[in-house]
């Protein structure tokens, strides 16, 4: 049982990290809107590209910081800095899209053919997944021969293709955490700081739970309906104009885009997301253990100062951590 001390800690370093995470995403929405109203002018552009690495400068700054005071890591700022251009894969389609917008074509159908065309590039390339070789270089393969040939046995079983279990070095920025990617075969990584705190079982049930994601398609699925949303929300913006000339109409058309992108973004993704996470976990354990399981996700809490439980409106990607364990308790009472 923790502390309350440490609950407290806990607490606040899930604060102060969602915090500035709020922070820099809107600050830098209000840097993108800036330069998207001022029409290309070259100036603002300049000046919204200094304020961008401003602001993830101080957004790394103090996650550096926090980082340092409460987990006690050992990679130092520039690390974070680099970790914090990945918030910009959100806003440079975003400016890209207003430059089109912004660039002089009035023909509406042409523009919407060009962006549409953008979006999906954006697409493939996030399936295809530039991190890969990244990820790639900095880890080997996993080693413990008999772990392996009981995941093998597995993915048969599942019947999807594993081309590579990998260990990936994240000691230094103590990240407790797997991951699965690939398209039709997929690679497994375990961060070092999971798997050498992990026992075998746990290791065997997080990799198995990593598998069925894999063997339902489930990244693709979510990053499919993502874009989808945007196509749709985008196409209905870029459009408006050619359905009527009536302003009345043409606000309706924008106020039902927005509808759908808060309605899609804020509520179904996340509720699709931990829909699938429960999924994962709970045919993971069916094929592996319920109690490595649970043990291996309160281990993953605590080395990544994680609150057991917490709203689901701070929670986008996963259920929390101890409703994830009373439904695996739940199977093991056969209730599930
Ligand atoms: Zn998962």
């Amino acid at each position: 049982m923790l502390n309350k001390e440490s609950e407290e800690k806990i607490r606040i370093y899930f604060i102060r990290k969602n915090l500035i995470n709020i922070i820099t995403v809107l600050t830098l929405i209000t840097v993108s809107l800036i330069a998207v109203i001022s029409n290309n002018n070259l100036f603002v552009y300049i000046v919204s590209f200094f304020l961008l690495v401003f602001v993830l400068s101080i957004s790394a700054f103090m996650v550096s910081q926090t980082e340092k005071r409460f987990r006690d890591v050992e990679a130092g700022y520039i690390h974070y800095f680099f970790d914090s251009l990945s918030y910009l894969i959100f806003f440079i389609p975003f400016l890209l899209s207003s430059f089109i917008i912004n660039s002089g074509d009035h023909n509406f159908v042409l523009r919407a053919i060009y962006i549409d065309v953008f979006l999906l590039l954006i697409l493939v390339i996030a399936l295809w997944n530039p991190f890969l070789s990244v990820w790639k270089r900095r880890s080997l393969p996993l080693q413990e021969q008999k772990l392996l040939s009981q995941i093998f046995e597995l993915s048969k079983k599942l019947n999807v293709t594993i081309t590579g279990v990998r260990v990936i070095n994240w000691k230094q920025v103590k990240i407790a955490n797997a991951f699965q990617t690939g398209l039709k075969s997929y690679y497994i990584f375990i961060s070092n700081f999971l798997y050498e705190n992990l026992s075998y079982d746990e290791n065997l049930a997080v990799i198995a739970h990593e598998m069925i994601h894999a063997s339902k398609n489930h990244l693709r699925k979510i990053l499919t309906l993502e874009e989808g949303i945007f196509f749709i929300v985008i196409n209905i913006f870029l459009l408006a104009p050619t359905f009527s000339d009536s302003i009345i109409t043409q606000l309706f058309l924008i106020v039902i885009a927005l509808s759908i992108l808060f309605i899609g973004i804020s509520l179904f993704l996340p509720f699709l997301r931990r829909k699938y996470e429960r999924e994962a976990d709970v045919y993971g354990a069916e094929f592996t253990s319920a109690d490595a399981l649970i043990h291996a996700l309160i281990k993953i809490g605590n080395l990544n100062l994680a609150p057991l439980s917490t709203s689901k409106l701070w929670n986008f990607s996963h259920p929390d951590i101890n409703t994830r364990v009373k439904y695996l308790n739940s199977l093991k009472k056969g209730e599930a």
